[in-house]
C-alpha cells in the first residue's frame, strides 16, 4: 500500500482545491499573471500529523478526507496567500518545498515584507 501513502496529500488536495479562493493578483508585486496559491500551513505535514494524532489508517483516505478539511478550514482557505509563479518560488526556496507548521508566522511576514520592499517602503 505504498502508493497510496503517498497519495493520501493528493486525495485531500484534490477535494480541497475546488474551494480555494484565488485573488486576482499576487500579494507582493501586483501582477495578475501565472497566479499560485500558497498555504501558510503546508498540507502535507498538516495530513500527516492528523493522521498519526488521531491514529488513522490512511487506507481510509477517501473516506475520511472530508473531516480533515471541515477541521482545517483555517489552514486551507484562510492562512493563504495569493502570490506570482515568481514570489511562489522564491517562498519556497527560502522556506523548503513542504514548510515546518512551525515557520507560518515568519513565512507571513516574509510576503508582507517583501509587499513593502516592492512599494520602496524598506
Ligand atoms: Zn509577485
Ligand atoms: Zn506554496
Amino acid at each position: 500500500m505504498a502508493k497510496l501513502k503517498r497519495d493520501v496529500v493528493k486525495y485531500i488536495r484534490d477535494k480541497a482545491k475546488n474551494k480555494y479562493n484565488k485573488g486576482s493578483a499576487c500579494e507582493i508585486c501586483n501582477s495578475a499573471e501565472a497566479l499560485d496559491f500558497h498555504h501558510f500551513y503546508s498540507i502535507a505535514p498538516l495530513v500527516h500529523k492528523w493522521i498519526s494524532d488521531n491514529k488513522l489508517n490512511p487506507e481510509y483516505i477517501l473516506a475520511i478526507r472530508e473531516d480533515f478539511i471541515e477541521e482545517h478550514q483555517a489552514e486551507l482557505y484562510d492562512h493563504t496567500a495569493t502570490l506570482c509563479h515568481t514570489h511562489h518560488v522564491q517562498l519556497h526556496k527560502v522556506y523548503g518545498r513542504d514548510p515546518g507548521l512551525g515557520t507560518a508566522s515568519k513565512q507571513m511576514r516574509w510576503v508582507e515584507i517583501q509587499r513593502e520592499k516592492h512599494n520602496g517602503m524598506v
